[in-house]
């Protein structure tokens, strides 16, 4: 069975823009899913310590034949490959990649909370995801236009995309 995911993507090390335009398209290639579309990429300011670099933010839509723990596994494997290093709790990172929304499922286990548990709190993930689908809501019923409205401001700003050589 093919189900909707959305993934989100944060950097804020080491080129951020560039880890996520990688990342995108190693998605992409993951096994049995197929890139549906890609937001645009937002800077914002860090949750949690507040001495490091802004973050460049996005979110991606995957159709997936992968189940989610699968899809964990792959996106585990992608964070380690761009050098993720877990130091501090909400630190730097090269890539982040979080399951976000895994089609209509919702999961509470000791690896995997979906929907992600601080989506509703965070605008750098409800303005991508809402770049992706304007009428996206959660299992529970709640529409992300309305988690919006109702969100922190992080200070999002709206990165140009990349044009030709730089
Ligand atoms: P936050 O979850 O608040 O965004 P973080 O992304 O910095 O924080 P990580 O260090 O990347 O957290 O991940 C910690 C653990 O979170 C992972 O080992 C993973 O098992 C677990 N986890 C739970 N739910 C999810 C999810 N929806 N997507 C990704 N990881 C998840
Ligand atoms: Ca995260
Ligand atoms: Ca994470």
């Amino acid at each position: 069975m093919t189900v909707m995911v959305y993934v989100g993507l944060g950097s804020n090390l080491e080129d951020p823009a560039g880890q996520l335009a990688r990342a995108v398209s190693e998605l992409a290639n993951l096994p049995d899913t197929t890139l549906q579309a890609q937001s645009p990429f937002y800077a914002s300011r860090p949750v949690g310590p507040q001495n490091q670099p802004d973050f460049v933010n996005g979110a991606v839509a995957l159709a997936t034949k992968l189940p989610a723990h699968q899809l964990l596994d792959h996106l585990q494997a992608i964070e380690q490959a761009h050098g993720r290093e877990r130091l501090q709790h909400w630190g730097p990172r090269t890539l982040d990649l979080d399951l976000l929304i895994y089609g209509n499922d919702s999961i509470c286990d000791e690896r995997l909370t979906v929907p992600h548990a601080q989506l509703a709190e965070r605008d750098f993930v409800l303005q991508p995801l809402l770049d992706l689908n304007p009428e996206l809501t959660l299992p529970d019923g709640r529409s992300l236009q309305a988690l919006r409205r109702k969100c922190p401001d992080n200070r999002l700003r709206l990165l140009q995309p990349q044009t030709g050589s730089h």
